[in-house]
């Protein structure tokens, strides 16, 4: 079955280099609307100037990398999703044509994202990045405007629910109204988020998993 939502979509310019971002994330890293918290250039700009102060809070490898233009995500972490988490959350369908992460176990998965994932979520402070079926969900969107939002939602429902985002491994209603659906109603009403609305997909069993983050 494919994803006949993102047909819906204007067309992702570039092909993400690695299966646990989409290409519509992958789209969005210089997109300032998206990126609240600057765009790439400028994020890489601060953590070179963060490096030039500070070179012992970073590694040899770390400068290298910042060296050659590319962002680690040191500051996210792979969290496996509860069972109780599992069983609530929508699924949206994957295409089969899009390439599925591999498995792995959590160190592993932390070590891809380290290593291997170039800075692109909205995420400004440390935060979690899912894990389902054995591997690493896939970042869907990042911010995503008033038209993306509905389309998705057109498709798989509202996203109220997708949320995870606390350290609980049951789902949580409470955090989810103070905290993400106020988010997702401002981009329903045109504005776009203020904060980091990350929204993951399982490409494996389709679930939704929703990411939240701010300063
Ligand atoms: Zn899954």
């Amino acid at each position: 079955m494919s994803e006949s939502w993102r047909r819906a979509l204007p067309q992702a310019p570039e092909s993400s280099p690695v299966a646990w971002i989409d290409d519509l994330a992958w789209a969005s890293r210089d997109d300032p609307d998206a990126r609240p918290f600057g765009t790439y250039e400028a994020v890489l700009a601060d953590w070179r100037a963060s490096a030039a102060d500070r070179p012992q809070d970073y590694t040899d490898a770390e400068r290298a990398r910042l060296d050659a233009g590319d962002l680690p995500m040191t500051d996210v972490y792979v969290a496996r999703v509860s069972e109780a988490q599992r069983a609530v959350m929508p699924r949206l369908p994957r295409d089969p044509s899009l390439p599925l992460p591999p498995v792995g176990t959590l160190a592993e998965h932390q070590r891809r994202l380290d290593a291997q994932t170039p800075e692109v979520t909205g995420l400004p402070n440390p935060g979690k990045w899912p894990m389902c079926c054995e591997r690493l969900c896939t970042l869907l969107l990042v911010n995503p405007g008033h038209f993306t939002l509905t389309v998705l939602e057109d498709c798989v429902g509202s996203l109220n629910g997708i949320f995870w985002w606390d350290f609980a491994d049951t789902p949580s209603p409470e955090v989810s109204a103070t905290c993400w659906i106020p988010e997702l109603d401002a981009v329903r009403e045109g504005a776009r988020s203020s904060e980091t609305v990350n929204v993951f997909h399982c490409r494996d069993c389709g679930r939704l998993y929703g990411g939240y983050g701010h300063t």
